[in-house]
């Protein structure tokens, strides 16, 4: 049975007064959920203070992104090995706005996911097509390349452990999410490239008010949230619905 799990992507929101208010609220929020594991990916200067204030919670720390290369002359990255340091349990890797803000390509794509894997974490791997591209009837295609990419470099048998986030583009930050059959048709299609064990997490606008519906799809394995991970009330409501997904 795949545990479901809803994973906060706080982007570049913090400050280390609110980390500490929301981070209290999200760990004794979570301390009674059975059923679900929640997890929160924050930015990297924070990682400290998170892991200190989630140390004994049930909330587990990732961070949003990592080098591909294991040290060197690469000034500002970040390598997977200092996040593990930080008791990082989970890495986003090739969320949308990595690739379309900085030109993150597949290739360097699956080095994250390598180099994650490596340092002995687990990659949540952001796949998800634009609007232009689910308008042209190649949503599938786009998720299949993305997919293919890590595949061809880490092997099935890396997604044992590793989560595979699918994040519509379109729905990103939009306040458009997808319907539950649109999420279930892709979640569907990228699990029969992958395990049954698998976690596929969806991602895009999803709130209190739509989880129950997206998280009750057989193949929805829990969220990626970004915006209502920021509001503890919010996110315990929908680690709640995670929790509660009748099987
Ligand atoms: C995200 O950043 O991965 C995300 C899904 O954002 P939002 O929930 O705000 O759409």
């Amino acid at each position: 049975m795949r545990t479901r799990l809803v994973a906060g992507n706080w982007k570049m929101h913090a400050s280390k007064a609110a980390n500490r208010a929301l981070l209290e609220a999200v760990a004794a929020g979570a301390a009674t959920v059975v059923g679900a594991e929640c997890a929160v990916c924050v930015p990297f200067p924070y990682l400290a203070q998170a892991a200190g204030l989630l140390q004994g919670t049930k909330v587990a720390l990732g961070a949003q992104n990592a080098s591909e290369h294991a040290q060197g002359a690469f000034t500002g990255e970040v390598s997977a090995a200092m996040l593990a340091e930080f008791d990082c349990r989970y890495v986003l890797v090739g969320h949308s706005e990595r690739r379309q803000l900085y030109g993150e390509g597949d290739a360097q794509i699956s080095g994250k996911f390598s180099a994650v894997l490596a340092a002995g974490m687990t990659p949540v791997l952001c796949v998800g097509e634009t609007l232009e591209e689910r308008e042209a009837g190649r949503t599938q295609a786009t998720v299949a390349r993305q997919l293919e990419a890590v595949l061809a470099r880490s092997g099935r048998a890396a997604f044992a452990t590793a989560v595979v986030a699918y994040e519509p583009v379109w729905a990103i930050g939009s306040g458009r999410t997808a319907s539950p059959a649109q999420a279930q048709a892709v979640h569907a299609f990228l699990r029969q490239r992958l395990l049954p064990e698998t976690r596929i997490l969806y991602g895009g606008s999803v709130k209190p008010g739509n989880s129950e519906a997206l998280f009750s799809q057989r193949d929805v394995d829990g969220g990626l949230i970004g915006g209502a991970a920021l509001v503890a009330a919010d996110f315990l409501a929908i680690l709640a619905a995670a929790a509660q997904r009748k099987e």
